[in-house]
């Protein structure tokens, strides 16, 4: 058997991974960053730690560059328009440090200060080919606590703010409800791959059931991942 929901038993944090890249002309770099709940520390002596980034990210791009990159342990207090900033919008259609507070470290990678329990920074030692994801194996050369708190758990995420992943995360469920919606009275959400359907309607969000989604006011967002109405496509 294979039960998808067994994966789901596996703990992990949630962090804000930050790179950059050099410009050809060396005369400015560019830098992004984005959420992800796989990492870990795989090595004391020297300290290593493994980072997987999907392979159509901006940061994966970034890290591959400069074989640098910053983490950022975030706190459980995280408010989820950060974590939407950095987990799911693209640092090709906006700068996603803009009005975030941040530091550098020695190698000019920026990390987030904003909400978050500390830092580390790596340098790429070797990578690992994970299918949709690249493993990256970095030797931490600094690491710093910014303030003392409670890390935000995966867990804590999904089950207490009730809110879901992008298509690109590791932990992403490709199920059969997901991959296609049979009426075409519900709607997708191309972010997150929640699903509208006017037969539940949106209770907690005081949409009663019954609601088609055409009829839901303009200012409605997904309540998983936050996104507008305009990021929903009709079900086939
Ligand atoms: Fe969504």
């Amino acid at each position: 058997m294979f039960d998808p929901k067994a994966l789901y038993k596996i703990g992990y944090g949630l962090y804000i991974i930050t790179s950059k890249e050099e410009d050809k002309s060396r005369a400015r770099a560019r830098y992004n960053g984005q959420i992800a709940n796989a990492v870990m520390q795989v090595s004391a002596q020297p300290v290593i730690i493994a980072v997987g980034i999907n392979k159509q990210n901006l940061t994966h791009q970034f890290i591959t560059s400069s074989g640098h990159f910053a983490i950022s342990v975030l706190e459980q207090e995280t408010p989820f328009p950060l974590i939407q900033r950095f987990g799911f919008k693209s640092g090709r259609d906006i700068d996603k440090l803009a009005g975030v507070g941040y530091g550098w470290t020695a190698e000019q990678v920026p990390y987030i200060t904003d909400h978050s329990l500390a830092y580390m920074a790596a340098t790429t030692i070797g990578t690992a080919d994970a299918g949709t994801h690249t493993l990256f194996l970095g030797e931490v050369t600094e690491a710093s606590i910014l303030k003392e708190g409670v890390p935000m758990t995966y867990d804590y995420y999904h089950r207490v703010l009730r809110r879901g992943v992008p298509s690109t995360a590791p932990t992403f469920q490709f199920t059969e409800e997901k991959k296609g919606v049979q009426s075409v009275d519900k709607y997708i959400c191309t972010v997150c791959g929640y699903i509208y359907d006017p037969e539940a309607g949106d209770p907690e969000n005081n949409i009663a059931p019954g609601t088609p989604f055409n009829e839901l006011p303009d200012d409605w967002v997904c309540p998983v991942c936050g996104a507008g109405k305009d990021m929903f496509n009709k079900g086939i």
